[in-house]
């Protein structure tokens, strides 16, 4: 048995065997197979997929795949709305992450713009995933295969190496400009920040951030403070340049 396979977007990325041809005529398929687990053999995780069409109709991964299908695979455009109903996955409302050990960086910096962020390197990628599915957080990652584990429903491979380039790839991936609240979070445990009284934490400041600060938040989880530093400086240098 063959099949026609067409790859849009950056989706040969995934193929073992690369290709610089878009079009990959006549696969041999062994058995009879779903077109997710045929693709996910290929190489490509299902959460990159956006739409897959057979023989010129929409599509869904249980489509068992036939002879001499022709099967047009879309990638997830580069700016997609999770927040409405997708060909193949469920509306996504509201917007979380749970990010893997493998882009640590990125879990902070996503908190550092306010976004709710899972973040727990102790857990096992099927914990991880388990997570994800449970509390309907996007899973972002550099392992190809966590994200064909099948409880993962919406994920990403993130595609940069450096953190700042990290986070301006998800935020422009699913549209978060606006909604970027910065030092709104914890960066330790992900709580809402709550602004607190200088005088109320004032035996808890050195010297010189008694003087010069005014304005503080605490994390009531962790206790933890925070103020306008020479960190969040940077940080607002980087939040601008998005
Ligand atoms: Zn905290």
């Amino acid at each position: 048995m063959s099949v026609n396979l067409l790859l849009n977007g950056d989706l040969c990325r995934f193929l073992a065997k690369r290709s610089r041809e878009m079009v990959i005529p006549a696969i041999e398929l062994a058995r009879r197979t779903s077109i997710k687990d045929f693709l996910e053999a290929l190489g490509i995780p299902h959460p990159e997929i956006h739409r897959l069409r057979v023989n010129g109709e929409e599509k869904d991964f249980n489509h068992i795949v036939a002879e001499n299908d022709r099967i047009e695979v879309f990638a997830v455009p580069w700016s997609i709305d999770l927040t409405r109903h997708n060909h193949l996955t469920p509306a996504l409302h509201p917007i979380r992450f749970a990010v893997d050990a493998n882009v640590g960086k990125l879990a902070r910096m996503l908190r550092m713009t306010g976004f709710d962020t899972f973040y727990d390197p102790g857990l096992s990628d099927a914990e991880l995933a388990e997570t994800a599915w449970r509390d309907k957080r996007i899973l972002l990652t550099r392992d190809i295969a966590l994200l064909k584990r099948k409880k993962v429903v919406h994920g990403r491979l993130i595609r940069h190496s450096n953190p700042a380039e990290q986070l301006t790839e998800v935020i422009g991936l699913y549209g978060l400009r606006d909604q970027i609240v910065p030092f709104s979070r914890c960066l330790c445990c992900n709580n809402g920040l709550e602004e607190i009284a200088k005088a109320e934490i004032i035996d808890r400041l050195q010297p010189l951030t008694q003087k010069y600060y005014d304005d503080f938040k605490i994390c009531r989880q962790c206790e933890r403070l925070y103020w306008p530093g020479s960190h969040r400086e940077r940080m607002l240098k980087l939040i601008e340049e998005l």
